[in-house]
């Protein structure tokens, strides 16, 4: 019996990525909105490692719940199917405010929707951070400085938005969402931390993402033509150091190597290694022309930069993508 035992709890602890022992002191209660989606599940790998108990809230709209099955049933984990824009009342002490669609055809495909999200589903969550006193992390954009007239672009760039146009949901929604944090922090006393986060690409990204990396991946490896941006774990290092950091005002994160779009495509097409050949169409209305983060506040700052190297990174996506294609044709056939 003693053997069934111990292999019983063998079974369960190797069921589960390895978890640090955290004491009750240091433990956290902590809620990521959007959890279920590309960078969300990595920073939830991350705290789940690191100890803590995290709740993980998503309405997958673009997030699966494949992306966190490997922590269902862990005793510091849990998973609720909530949309954020309807007030949701639990216990927390620190709040990573994720939940949006990040890419532009998931943004575009219901604009208001893209709204309601950055607006009343921040509002909700800062009422949350509010009633608890947990501090909230907001999960913002480069896009809040638009296509912009400064290059490259440091936190105190105002931004130049189009306000009518298709991308305005997105752009406006983050820096409503901006304004309705420092509202919260002037009036109520939230702690609030604002991330910029500018262009990830890595491994549970989506495929149809609709974004430059994605694409040309994609387009490389099923042999099209390549219609002519850092690691999420960079990403996730980022935040947690800016969340645990006394810094209220917005911190660019991004990588400020900078390559042309074209670039982008001959590497791809080489790592991929195959024939694919490269055709430029016209550009999307609004496009942001040129973007670089002006990194410099979360290096003096917080300590941060990006450090996986381009390549490796491109890698990384490349094997998650192939498996997943495979992982798609083999359950056509189911
Ligand atoms: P993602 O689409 O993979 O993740 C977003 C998650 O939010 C998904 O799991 C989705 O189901 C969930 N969600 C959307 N609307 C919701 C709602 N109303 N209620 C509850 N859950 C909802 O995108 P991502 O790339 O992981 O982006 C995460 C955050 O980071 C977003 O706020 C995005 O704006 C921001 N961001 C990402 C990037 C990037 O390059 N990936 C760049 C800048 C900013
Ligand atoms: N809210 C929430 N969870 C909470 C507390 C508030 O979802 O634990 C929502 C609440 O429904 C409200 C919003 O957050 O719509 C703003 O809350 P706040 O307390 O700031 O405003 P009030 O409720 O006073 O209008």
């Amino acid at each position: 019996l003693r053997e069934k035992i111990r292999e019983l709890e063998l079974s369960f602890t190797q069921k589960y990525p390895p978890v640090k022992f955290l004491s009750e002191k240091d433990r956290k209660r902590i809620l990521i909105t959007g959890g279920a989606g590309f960078v969300g599940s990595h920073l939830t790998d991350k705290l789940m490692m690191d100890g803590h108990e995290v709740t993980v809230v998503d309405n997958f709209f673009t997030g699966r719940k494949r992306n966190v099955e490997h922590w269902i049933g862990h005793e510091n984990f849990e998973l609720i199917n909530h949309d954020v824009v309807e007030p949701l009342y639990i216990e927390v002490d620190q709040i990573y405010h994720l939940a949006s669609p990040a890419s532009p055809p998931n943004y575009m495909y219901n604009p208001i929707k893209t709204l309601k999200t950055n607006t009343i589903g921040t509002l909700n969550m800062l009422g949350l951070a509010k009633r608890v006193g947990a501090r909230l992390l907001l999960a913002s954009t480069s896009e809040v400085y638009g296509d912009p007239e400064v290059h490259p672009q440091n936190e105190e760039y105002w931004g130049h938005v189009n306000p009518i146009g298709p991308r305005a949901c997105y752009d406006e929604g983050k820096r409503v969402a901006e304004t309705m944090c420092y509202a919260y922090m002037k009036q109520e006393g939230v702690e609030v931390r604002v991330a910029r986060i500018f262009n990830t690409f890595g491994s549970r990204m989506h495929m149809n993402d609709g974004r430059v990396v994605s694409n040309f991946i994609l387009q490389a490896l099923q042999g099209e033509p390549l219609v002519v941006s850092f690691s999420p774990s960079d990403l996730v290092n980022g935040l947690v150091s800016l969340m645990n950091s006394n810094i209220s005002s917005p911190v660019n994160l991004g990588n400020p190597e900078e390559h042309t779009i074209l670039e982008f495509a001959q590497l791809i097409k080489s790592l991929v290694g195959n024939r694919s050949h490269i055709q430029f169409l016209p550009e999307a209305q609004d496009d942001p022309q040129r973007r670089r983060p002006d990194i410099r506040k979360a290096k003096m700052l917080l300590g941060w930069e990006p450090v996986v190297p381009l390549e490796e990174g491109l890698n990384k996506t490349i094997q998650y993508f192939s498996r997943e294609l495979e992982h798609q044709a083999n359950n056509q056939y189911i």
